[in-house]
C-alpha cells in the first residue's frame, strides 16, 4: 500500500503514530494509498524544526528569498503535468481543471516574487525638528495553514508562497481526502533552494489541526474549509491568542436580469455550477431568475445538461469528474429528493446519467427549478452538481435574497444594464462580485475574501491582505541630533 507521510527538515518522514486514513481514487472508489495521521509528538516535532529554521530564513535578504520562489515558480511549471496528475488521481477532478487549479496557484507565486515590492514601507522625513519616522513589516514566525481538500494544491499555494517570502516558517496541514501534491511541492521547495525546516507538512485530522491551535509557537493560523470548522478554528486560535484568518463555506448567487443575454448566462450557469462537479467554494449553487427570466432559463440550462461529458478525469474527453466520497455523493443526491419532497420540481436527476453507474463516486448534472428559501436544497451548502433556480418578480427581491442568506462569499449579476450593475455592486453583501463573470475569484494582485458565515478574521487571504496577515508593523522614530544639540526634557513629547 502506497504510504503518505509528513514532510519535515526536508526530508520525507513516516508518521509513527499507528493512524491512518484511506485515500481514494474518486473515479474508480479503490483505495490506492494510506495517510499517516500525525500525533501530537510528531506536530511538536515539526514545529521545532520550523522553530530552529526561523532565525535564519528572517534574516536571508530579500533578493534570496526571491531567487528561491523564483525557482521554485518555474519548477511548478515544469511539473505541471506530474502536479495535476497528482491532482486528479485523489480529487477526481479532470485534468484540464487541475491544470487550472495549479495555473491559479502559480499566479500566488508570481505575486510571492514580488515580496521586495509588496514589503516596502513608509518614511517620513523630519517629522519633528530633527526627527524621521518610518515603518518596517516584519515576519512573525512560524505560521501554520489547514486547507481542504478541493483545491489540495491552489488553496496551500494562497498561503505558503506568501508566507515563506515574507520571512516566516510555515507547516502546513492538507485535507487527509488528497495529500499527496504537497509532498511533491515540498521536494520542489527544496529543490528551489529553500533551507530545511521553512516549510513543513504535517498529515492529519483534528488531533493535528488542535495541536497547532494550542502550541504556544504558533503565531498566525490561515484556515480554508467549510464554516463550522472555519469558526472553530477562528475562536479556538484567537482565544489562544493567535492571529487568524478563517474562510468557510459558501452559497452563491447568480442574479439573471430578464435583459441578460439568456445564452451567455446559462453557459455561464453550467459552468458555473457544474465545474468541478460544483465542489468549488466559488461555484454558482443559486441562480436567481428575476422576471421573465425564469422559463427562459430553465429552459437553455436544461437543453446545455446533457452536453455535460460526466467521467474520469485522466479522460481528456471529461468535462466533469466523481465527487470525493461516496457518502458525499450520496448527501449530495439527497438534495434531488429533499427538494422533491419539499416542492421543488426536478428538471435533470444526475442519477439518471450514465455516469452514475459507474464504480467511482458520480453524480450528474442535476437541476432543481422552483426551489424556495425553506428547502433544504436552499439553505444547506451542497458542495456538488445540484444547481437551484429560484424565481422572484424584481430585481430588489433579488438583491434582498442574496443580502438574507447567512453566507456572503461570491456572487454575480447577468444583465446588459450598466446601471443594474453598479447598483448591484453597491447594495450587495459579498466579498467578491462578478458583473456578467460567474465566478470572480480575484486575481493574485488583489486578496480573496467572502463575507458574513464565509469568512473569520480581519484580512482576507493573498494578495496585499495576505502581506498584511504574514506579518507585523513596526514604527521607528528615530533622531541623529546635530553635535551639541542634546538637552533633558522630562515633557511628553511633542513636535516642534
Ligand atoms: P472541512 O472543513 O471538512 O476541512 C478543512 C480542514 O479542516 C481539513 O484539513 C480537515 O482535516 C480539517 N478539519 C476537519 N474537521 C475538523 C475538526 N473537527 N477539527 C479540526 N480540524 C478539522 O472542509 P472540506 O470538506 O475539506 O472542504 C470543503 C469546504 O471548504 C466547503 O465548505 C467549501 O465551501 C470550503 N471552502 C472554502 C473556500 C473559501 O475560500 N472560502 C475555499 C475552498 C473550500
Amino acid at each position: 500500500m502506497n504510504r503518505i507521510d509528513h514532510w519535515v527538515d526536508n526530508a520525507p518522514t513516516p508518521s509513527t503514530s499507528g493512524r491512518t486514513s484511506p485515500v481514494f481514487n474518486p473515479a474508480t472508489g479503490e483505495v490506492t494509498a494510506e495517510v499517516g495521521l500525525a500525533s501530537i509528538e510528531e506536530v511538536d516535532a515539526a514545529i521545532a524544526s520550523a522553530e530552529a529554521a526561523f532565525p535564519g530564513w528572517r534574516a536571508t535578504s530579500l533578493a534570496r528569498r526571491t531567487e528561491v520562489m523564483f525557482a521554485f515558480r518555474n519548477l511548478v511549471v515544469d511539473n505541471r503535468d506530474r502536479l495535476a496528475a497528482a491532482l486528479t488521481a485523489e480529487h477526481g477532478k479532470v485534468l484540464s481543471d487541475s491544470a487550472g487549479e495549479l495555473q491559479r496557484g502559480i499566479e500566488n507565486i508570481e505575486f510571492a516574487c514580488g515580496i521586495a515590492e509588496s514589503l516596502k514601507g513608509n518614511y517620513s522625513e523630519q517629522v519633528s525638528t530633527g526627527i524621521d519616522v518610518y515603518d518596517i513589516r516584519q515576519p512573525l514566525g512560524v505560521v501554520a495553514g489547514i486547507t481542504p481538500f478541493n483545491f489540495p494544491a491552489m488553496v496551500p499555494m494562497w498561503m505558503y508562497p506568501l508566507a515563506i517570502a515574507c520571512g516566516n516558517t510555515f507547516i502546513l496541514k492538507p485535507s487527509e481526502k488528497d495529500p499527496s501534491v504537497n509532498q511533491i511541492v515540498a521536494e520542489l521547495l527544496a529543490e528551489a533552494g529553500l533551507p530545511p525546516g521553512v516549510f513543513n507538512v504535517v498529515q492529519g485530522d483534528k488531533v493535528a489541526v488542535d495541536r497547532l491551535l494550542e502550541h504556544d509557537a504558533i503565531q498566525a493560523v490561515s484556515f480554508v474549509g467549510s464554516t463550522p470548522i472555519a469558526k472553530y478554528i477562528y475562536s479556538t486560535a484567537a482565544a489562544n491568542g493567535k492571529r487568524v484568518q478563517a474562510l468557510g463555506g459558501a452559497k452563491n448567487h447568480m442574479i439573471v436580469l430578464p435583459d441578460a443575454d439568456m445564452a451567455g448566462a446559462a453557459d455561464a450557469a453550467i459552468s458555473a455550477a457544474y465545474g468541478s462537479a460544483g465542489e468549488r467554494c466559488m461555484a454558482v449553487s443559486v441562480a436567481v431568475a428575476v422576471g421573465s427570466a425564469g422559463d427562459a432559463l430553465a429552459a437553455a440550462i436544461t437543453e446545455r445538461i446533457p452536453g455535460v461529458t460526466v467521467g474520469v478525469g485522466t479522460d481528456p474527453a471529461s468535462e466533469m469528474g466523481p465527487l470525493i466520497t461516496g457518502e458525499h455523493r450520496d448527501r449530495v443526491a439527497g438534495y434531488l429528493d429533499s427538494g422533491a419532497t419539499q416542492g421543488a420540481t426536478v428538471l435533470v436527476d444526475g442519477r439518471e446519467s450514465a455516469a452514475f453507474d459507474l464504480s467511482g463516486f458520480f453524480l450528474g448534472p442535476s437541476l432543481l427549478d422552483h426551489v424556495t428559501t425553506e428547502m433544504d436544497a436552499y439553505n444547506d451548502e451542497i458542495f456538488g452538481p445540484v444547481l437551484s433556480i429560484i424565481r422572484v418578480d424584481t430585481y430588489e427581491e433579488a438583491v434582498g435574497l442574496v443580502n438574507d442568506n447567512p453566507y456572503g462569499n461570491g456572487t454575480a449579476i447577468f444583465t446588459r444594464d450598466g446601471g443594474a450593475a453598479r447598483r448591484f455592486q453597491f447594495e450587495v453583501e459579498a466579498g467578491m462580485v462578478g458583473v456578467n463573470v460567474p465566478v470572480p475569484v480575484p486575481v493574485a494582485a488583489y486578496s480573496f475574501g467572502g463575507w458574513n458565515a464565509s469568512a473569520f478574521g480581519d484580512n482576507a487571504i493573498y494578495g496585499p491582505d495576505g502581506v498584511r496577515f504574514y506579518t507585523r508593523n513596526k514604527v521607528v522614530t528615530s533622531r541623529w541630533p546635530d553635535p551639541g544639540t542634546s538637552s533633558i526634557d522630562l515633557g511628553f513629547p511633542t513636535n516642534t
